[in-house]
């Protein structure tokens, strides 16, 4: 008889595309069948079948507290019983705005959306507007969201008018965003000396998290700050992963880079869907209803998702938080690269606050096409058995992981103890 989580899977394909609702939860780069969770509690989740794991997807990022964390399920009860939605202005909202200028001085503005493919999607929309001008420049292997002008990848050589990376988007809206090289500061240098009077915004994930981790050059970060103050383009830090997950003021804080629009999402909903774009008031004030920018939301700020948003963000300003999660997340890296090298398996680790990435190859990649180098079956075979051993990573060998502030050190040696026991048989 085939397991729950099959019989669940199979069940879900009748109606649902591919029997999810955003593909990575598939399991089609890994295989098998995706485990169906029932609750989660602390650092751990429990699926269909009644079996336990230790997470570190963390809902892709959300769950820096983990799982049902006591005063942000009450606080989300509470805002509950008063109401579902408004559709009209809540106090919750000035205190959530108010906390995010508080904290990241590169905000001096800014606007609740509900998913970070809205607000990258926005912030794009508003650097166009506030430019006068129409090209993108984005970097190959970042992700912003599912909107057209963000799917888009390197065209025949990079440098070249990108190409649509999804069905259904325009070629003559791909054409209008450039995509290079993360990491490469003479090709972007490059791309401004031929057209950046045409470059309305760059826009880049600080350090990415959706091609596995990649760690930012600093001069790569610096140039990109450098050449769009010099042509007058936009600076978009795309920080819906990076925000409140590497460090106390995000990747901007973390590199001392002020970008002239932040997008948020993931830790700042605490779970609940809140995401927000922000940054200079002289751009911010083009939005609509101050300015000739359309922007709006049904939803946009919604009181029980900001309630879960505000606690989360408070629990993440006591003291010496980022630092011990930051250790957890080393001790985790650390412990698994120091496995693997005592087995003879290739395989490197590294973390930036409560973000890691592992890859089956000797040292880090820096770039997308170095990503594509490392061991994709090595990384599903280990995959596989973490999984059975309950472990759950990220079912992909292409996307970042989460520590929350709920594992304790016990809890990351264990892991380590499993993989060290997988590695000791061969991967
Ligand atoms: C997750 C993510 C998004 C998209 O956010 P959604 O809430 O899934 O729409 C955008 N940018 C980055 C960097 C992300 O990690």
């Amino acid at each position: 008889m085939s397991s729950r989580n099959q019989q669940l899977f199979d069940a879900a394909q009748r109606h649902i595309p591919g029997g999810v609702n955003s593909p990575v939860r598939a399991f089609r780069s890994v295989g098998g069948a995706p485990r169906f969770f029932t609750r989660g509690e602390g650092p751990r989740v429990w699926d269909a079948e009644g079996k336990s794991y230790l997470d570190y997807v963390g809902s892709w990022g959300p769950l820096i507290l983990g799982h049902t964390h006591a005063p942000t399920v009450k606080a989300v009860q509470e805002a509950a019983a008063l109401g579902l939605s408004f559709g009209a202005p809540t106090e919750a909202e000035i205190e959530i705005a108010d906390l995010l200028c508080d904290i990241l001085p590169s905000l001096d503005m800014v606007r609740l959306v509900s998913s970070g493919t809205e607000a990258t999607m926005s912030a794009i929309r508003l650097a166009r507007g506030h430019t006068g001008r129409d090209l993108l420049v984005k970097f190959e292997g970042c992700y912003h969201g599912h909107s057209d002008s963000l799917l888009v990848k390197a065209g025949s050589g990079l440098l070249t008018f990108g190409n649509p990376s999804s069905g259904g988007v325009p070629a003559d809206v791909a054409k209008h965003t450039l995509v290079l090289e993360y990491n490469n500061a003479e090709q972007l240098a490059e791309a401004f000396a031929k057209q950046g009077s045409e470059i309305a915004a760059v826009i880049v994930e600080p350090v990415a998290g959706n091609m596995n981790l990649i760690a930012p050059k600093p001069e790569f970060m610096q140039a990109m700050r450098e050449l769009c103050s010099k042509h007058g383009a936009v600076l978009i830090f795309d920080e819906v992963m990076t925000g409140f997950r590497v460090g106390p003021q995000c990747a901007q804080g973390l590199f001392g880079i002020t970008p002239d629009l932040t997008t948020l999402g993931k830790v700042i909903g605490g779970g609940m869907p809140v995401a927000a774009f922000g940054g200079k008031r002289e751009i911010m004030e083009k939005i609509a209803p101050l300015g000739p920018v359309y922007q709006a939301g049904t939803l946009s700020g919604n009181p029980v998702a900001v309630a879960a948003g505000l606690v989360t963000l408070k629990a993440t300003r006591a003291p010496g938080f980022y630092d011990s999660l930051a250790a957890r997340t080393k001790q985790l890296t650390d412990g698994l690269t120091a496995a693997a090298k005592k087995h003879g398996v290739t395989f490197c680790a590294q973390s930036v606050g409560g973000m890691f990435g592992l890859y089956f190859s000797a040292t880090p990649p820096t770039s997308f096409a170095e990503v594509m180098q490392c061991d994709k079956e090595a990384f599903n075979r280990f995959f596989h058995a973490m999984l059975e051993a309950g472990h759950y990573l990220a079912p992909s060998a292409f996307e970042a992981g989460f520590v929350s502030a709920a594992h304790t050190e016990a809890d990351i040696a264990a892991t380590i103890a499993a993989a060290e026991a997988i590695f000791a048989k061969g991967v």
